[in-house]
């Protein structure tokens, strides 16, 4: 095993059909602050076929070394191949700390890295810091059934390696000062592919995606039944926003669970989030309290919500909300 003399954060950029994810961006920003933190050198990993034009943009978000590894057995994810390849990378190059989104894919390699390196990992993590004593990485994510937040460390073993879920972080670029690619041979041996892709069939989903809305109108259990939906639907079309839930309402059959907010759905961040007839418990603040703005509207002034709400309506959504709408006519 090699060691490069400056310790190195890696962010783990996945990108599909040569398009990066926005929670790629997401955690370069906020591994460039971890890596000031340590004095380290920030580095994205990117693999795939043809991906090399991503390193001007990995660059702009703060990347000082692009790890490329460019070959057609990386075009598409498939977890032996890129286990294998990442694995090779990480006992060749020792890095301090390895970061990868918790995607489908992410959930998948990640776990599978960190068993055959001997390491541990702290999956959907919602803070990263340093210690700014022995400069270990604090990892802190919602634990009991998201009741308390739980900080771990990961002491004994390296890379100290976490997950986290699209929408947590902010992108921000901030180009490196300078950016060095480096083009990584394939470590892949045809033993390593244990499958095969045949055939992608993509989901025919008619789900608008939360995550990217600019303004959002949520419901919970108070809207009391499905019909309650086409209400908030309403108000959204005047605002051109995005109808999301709460857990309850998903539960309640009332909306697709894509459209689920919360510590078991998406992390939102949205300019603007309504928050209509929904209590605020604390899996459901976790997953969009870092909107820019909050509205509340409950009947109950006591509810959780109101706390983190910036501006708050307490009354009966079905009389609020047709009054709104018609405010904006
Ligand atoms: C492990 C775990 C993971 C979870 N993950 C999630 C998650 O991802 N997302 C999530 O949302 N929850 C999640 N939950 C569930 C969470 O704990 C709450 O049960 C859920 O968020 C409650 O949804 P709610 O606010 O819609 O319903 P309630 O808590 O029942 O609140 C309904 C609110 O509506 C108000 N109301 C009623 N009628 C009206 C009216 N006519 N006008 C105005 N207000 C009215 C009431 O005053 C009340 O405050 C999770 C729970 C666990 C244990």
């Amino acid at each position: 095993m090699t060691t490069d003399t400056k310790k190195n954060v890696w962010v783990f950029t996945e990108q599909r059909e040569g398009t990066l994810l926005p929670v790629a961006l997401e955690l370069l920003s906020e591994a460039r602050k971890i890596a000031a933190a340590l004095d380290a050198q920030l580095c994205a990993v990117l693999f795939g076929k043809d991906v090399e034009p991503l390193t001007k943009t990995l660059a702009e978000y703060g990347a000082e070394q692009v790890l490329v590894c460019d070959a057609p057995e990386f075009e598409t994810y498939q977890t032996e191949p890129y286990t294998q390849q990442l694995y090779t990378l990480v006992q060749e190059h020792a890095p301090e700390i390895l970061f990868l989104g918790a995607t489908h894919n992410g959930r998948d390699l990640g776990p599978r890295l960190a068993s055959r390196l001997h390491t541990g990992l702290t999956a959907d993590c919602t803070q990263l810091d340093v210690d700014p004593e022995t400069k270990e990485l604090w990892m802190t994510r919602p634990a009991f059934g998201g009741n308390l937040m739980a900080t771990i460390i990961c002491p004994d073993h390296r890379p100290q390696m976490a997950t986290v879920r699209p929408g947590v972080f902010k992108a921000e670029k901030q180009p490196a000062a300078r950016c060095e690619t480096v083009q990584v041979p394939s470590a892949v041996k045809t033993a390593d592919r244990l499958t095969e892709i045949l055939r992608i069939v993509k989901e025919a989903s008619s789900e608008e995606d939360i995550t990217q809305a600019r303004i959002i109108v949520a419901g919970g259990r108070g809207l009391g039944k499905a019909e309650g939906f086409e209400l908030l639907q309403k108000l959204a079309d005047k605002l051109g926003a995005t109808v999301a839930a709460s857990r309850a309402a998903v539960d309640a059959g009332w909306i697709h669970p894509a459209r689920q907010v919360g510590q078991t759905g998406k992390t939102v961040q949205p300019e603007l989030y309504i928050a209509c007839g929904i209590s605020g418990a604390i899996q459901h603040l976790v997953g969009m309290n870092s909107s820019r703005i909050i509205v509340a509207i409950n009947q109950d002034p006591d509810a959780p919500i109101f706390k983190a709400a910036h501006y708050g309506l307490v009354g009966d959504l079905y009389q609020i909300i047709p009054e709104l709408i018609k405010q904006l006519d």
